[in-house]
């Protein structure tokens, strides 16, 4: 069991993104998680941000460049090397990357010494230990660091309920490699497995959570931004994500990845401790995505109900996405959906529901915020 003191995630108030608020309280928070004594001179540090998307920070949808560029002065100072970057889904280009780094400000990381990552190649590995996977394509900008600390941003998130510390690791492998994964661990509790294996694999030496500006709704990628006003920090990814569903006010049970967690003995099954510290920022009115695309599979006793229930009722219980009326039928969403379920029709989006898994890959890349999650029929009528 990883709880204990040493590991427990910490809460600093971080009012704003101006780099004299930024520096203080971030030296705070990585301080009070135990410091930065492990970086030492010529080690090359990898940090994985959250960039999701190509957006401006003030969209809350991606880790903000203040915050990353403190960071990289701050393993600068101690002599580290530092390659910052991500792999949203679609192609792992440079083209694409380097579009995003500049809509989300992150060359400011560069004006600090740090470097965006260039290396779009992957290596398969091996993990023998994985519960869901046992090899898989990992990103060799983060694989050839010396250590990785993962900065994520507090979000919604359609599949998993939110997404901090451990759905970040996602983005260890490689852009379009993301479909086929998605594919093969369509059950939410696989796919909450899969990451906690990945995380398990990588083991960030740190992670750190933008909470500052937070995003509810539609997230992960077009929500509406929220002021919160923290900042976290942490050795253990899923204490510090417990931390911040407790921000969120969601209950552990919406979020299929900290159950997986739980039930691998990686994280307790409660921690008043946390709570406490969460409730003088705790949200009450917290906008999810939708519904959470997972709260029929989480629970062990929904997991035997799916195992009663034929497949074409059961996604009768499960929300699912819907194009509205802002669908300009660019198409992206079928380029993105690993089961192919949509194709465009009359210049709109159209889903196969029998064919459609719930990865909700399709909302979190739609450009124009068209595609949401909707809760079904049944689901709201039985309070699901
Ligand atoms: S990505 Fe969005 S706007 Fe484009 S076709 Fe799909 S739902 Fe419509
Ligand atoms: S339609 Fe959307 S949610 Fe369904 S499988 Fe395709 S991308 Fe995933």
């Amino acid at each position: 069991m990883n709880d204990n003191k040493m590991n427990a995630p910490v809460l600093v108030p971080c009012p704003d993104y101006a780099p004299e608020t930024v520096r203080p309280a971030l030296s705070a928070a990585i301080e009070a998680a135990g410091g930065l004594d492990w970086v030492k001179p010529g080690m090359r540090v990898g940090v994985k941000l959250n960039l999701c998307i190509a957006k401006k920070p003030e969209a809350a949808a991606t880790t903000h460049p203040v915050l990353a560029s403190e960071l990289t002065r701050m393993l600068k100072e101690r002599g580290a090397e530092v390659v910052l970057g991500d792999s949203p889904g679609g192609p792992f280009v440079a083209a694409l990357m380097h579009r995003c780094y500049e809509a989300t400000g992150m060359k400011l990381c560069e004006e600090a010494g740090g470097e965006l990552n260039g290396d779009f190649g992957y290596t398969e590995v091996d993990f023998p230990d994985g519960k869901s996977v046992r090899r898989f394509a990992y990103v060799d900008w983060l694989k050839n660091c010396d250590a990785v600390v993962s900065f994520c941003k507090l979000k919604s998130h359609g599949m998993m309920g939110m997404t901090a510390a451990v759905k970040n690791l996602y983005g260890v492998i490689p852009g379009t490699h993301k479909s086929e994964y998605h594919y093969r661990h369509e059950d939410p509790m696989n796919f909450a497995d899969m990451l906690v294996d990945l995380n398990e694999y990588v083991r960030p030496r740190l992670c750190l959570c933008d909470a500052v500006e937070i995003m509810e709704g539609n997230g992960p990628t077009m929500g509406t931004p929220r002021h919160l006003g923290v900042l976290l920090a942490g050795t253990d990814p899923y204490r510090l994500d417990r931390l911040g569903a407790a921000l969120l006010g969601l209950r552990e049970k919406e979020i299929p990845y900290l159950e997986a967690a739980k039930r691998r003995g990686l994280l307790s099954e409660s921690d008043p401790a946390l709570t406490a510290l969460a409730a003088p920022y705790a949200l009450h009115d917290f906008v999810r995505s939708g519904a959470t695309g997972s709260w029929f599979a989480q629970s062990e006793e929904d997991r035997g109900m799916r195992k009663l229930l034929k497949r074409s009722l059961y996604v009768m219980f499960r929300s699912r996405p819907a194009p509205d009326r802002d669908c300009i039928g660019c198409g992206k969403c079928a380029a993105d959906c690993p089961a192919k379920a949509i194709t465009i029709v009359k210049g709109r989006a159209r889903i196969d529901r029998s064919a459609c898994i719930r990865c909700f890959c399709c909302q979190e890349f739609c450009p124009t915020g068209a595609m949401k999650v909707q809760r079904s029929f049944i689901a709201k009528l039985t309070g699901r």
